[in-house]
């Protein structure tokens, strides 16, 4: 039997993300055939304004609707601090445990040469006229405690070591190898940032 074009169109569509199997598409797919079509337009106009109303943040590389995010604009925040981290969720589990004041900077992504994500991907050499500002002390790296994680680390500090010799921290006591930060809990996460070490 052909399946109609529409119902493929939008089981292709799930496929592509993250996660998501065959049998996980085709299931999404008919139950949103059951969901009124105020619903469906309220859906796709989400999806649809997903990157049309969200801005990156040319500093930090963050995602919110202004730039410079609502972080880097905030006189409060402690200037001499940046951590750096994968992704903007990864923020958000911060700030959400609520023990960090300093800055961030995002990568969005790791180096991973299997999907050929060079640090040229990566927002990596755009922290190096950050770093430059005198105000900043410390630099510390959040990246995922994996495989990937620790060769990003290791590239980043040898980059900024090229031109400074500021104090570079990891973080990692109490996250177990291959863990997420973005999954990780309140008090393991600031455990795990309270716990840094020089690098
Ligand atoms: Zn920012």
């Amino acid at each position: 039997m052909r399946v109609a074009r529409a119902i493929q169109k939008l089981i292709d569509s799930f496929e592509r993300l993250p996660g998501i199997g065959p049998k996980t598409a085709q299931r999404l797919t008919f139950y949103l055939l059951h969901v009124p079509q105020k619903q469906l337009d309220e859906f796709s106009e989400a999806v649809g304004g997903l990157k049309k109303n969200t801005k990156t943040c040319s500093l930090c590389f963050n995602v919110s609707e202004t730039d410079p995010c609502p972080i880097c604009s905030d006189p409060a925040r402690d200037k001499t601090k940046i951590c750096i981290v994968e992704q903007p969720l990864d923020i958000m589990a911060i700030e959400k445990a609520g023990f960090y004041y300093g800055l961030y900077h995002v990568l969005h992504g790791v180096i991973n040469p299997l999907d050929n994500i060079g640090p040229e991907q990566l927002h990596i050499h755009d922290l190096l006229p950050r770093i430059k500002d005198a105000i900043i002390t410390e630099i510390i790296i959040a990246a995922n405690p994996t495989m990937e994680g620790e060769a990003t680390s290791m590239y980043i500090s040898k980059l900024i070591r090229q031109s400074s010799s500021m104090l570079i921290t990891r973080i990692g006591r109490g996250l177990p190898t291959g863990a997420d930060l973005e999954y990780a809990d309140e008090i393991t996460l600031t455990k795990s940032f309270e716990g840094r070490r020089e690098y």
